[in-house]
């Protein structure tokens, strides 16, 4: 079985956490390549300055270009209505039956997945991968993988990571406040991002 590394997530914009994460996870749980899945409409999230999935889409993608181990699929942003994470691993294990998912998220994920719509049929379809992220201890994040392991049954394997700060709120921020995001997005994002001044104060 080929073992495939699916990363879900806004992506408003993605930003170098979000690639460190994914070739992090990629070589310490020895996955073949990582899939990128930015989300059609996250309805946990509220709209404001949320791009259209589409300039999502393509900024992801721009920031996988040149690393063969990472792709970015646009199966979520094509979805009309809602996007439910268990539907989107079905959808990929009807889609690839040679291929075994391991789904990465950030530690602060693991506390709201059992909010999710039918998490006992996302745990189904893959091993969940949590990494930390900030300054969750790892024995409130282990606390937490028994707990749902029971609720819901499947495999929930704890990564340790780097322990960065970057968010995507965080560069919308600075970009709003006129702050550099310079390295903290790739730099063909950040080309892209100006030309089409993204998330930038709107002029009254
Ligand atoms: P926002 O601030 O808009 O919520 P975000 O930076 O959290 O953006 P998302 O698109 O929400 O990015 O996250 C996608 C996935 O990446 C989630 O599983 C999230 O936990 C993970 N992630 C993002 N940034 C980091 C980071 N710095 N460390 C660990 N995981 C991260
Ligand atoms: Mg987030």
């Amino acid at each position: 079985m080929r073992r495939i590394g699916i990363m879900g997530g806004t992506f408003n914009p993605v930003h170098t956490g979000h690639l460190m994460l994914a070739e992090w996870a990629r070589s310490e749980v020895g996955l073949e390549e990582v899939w990128l899945l930015p989300a059609g409409m996250p309805y946990m999230k509220p709209p404001g300055q949320l791009l259209p999935g589409s300039e999502r889409l393509y900024m992801t993608k721009l920031a996988a270009a040149g690393n063969r181990g990472l792709r970015c699929l646009d199966i979520e942003v094509c979805r009309t209505g809602d996007t439910y994470s268990y539907e989107t691993l079905e959808q990929l294990n009807l889609d690839h039956p040679d291929c075994r998912f391991y789904f990465i998220v950030g530690a602060d994920c693991l506390f709201t997945m059992e909010n999710w719509r039918h998490p006992e049929r996302l745990f189904a379809g893959c091993t969940v991968i949590a990494a930390s992220r900030g300054d969750i201890p790892m024995d409130r994040l282990e606390e937490k993988r028994v707990d749902l392991e029971r609720r819901y049954g499947g495999e929930i394997v704890l990564l340790p990571f780097l322990n960065l700060s970057i968010s995507s709120t965080m560069i919308r921020e600075r970009v709003r406040t006129g702050l550099s995001v310079r390295y903290m997005v790739p730099d063909k994002v950040l080309e892209y991002m100006e030309e089409k001044g993204f998330y930038r104060e709107k002029e009254q």
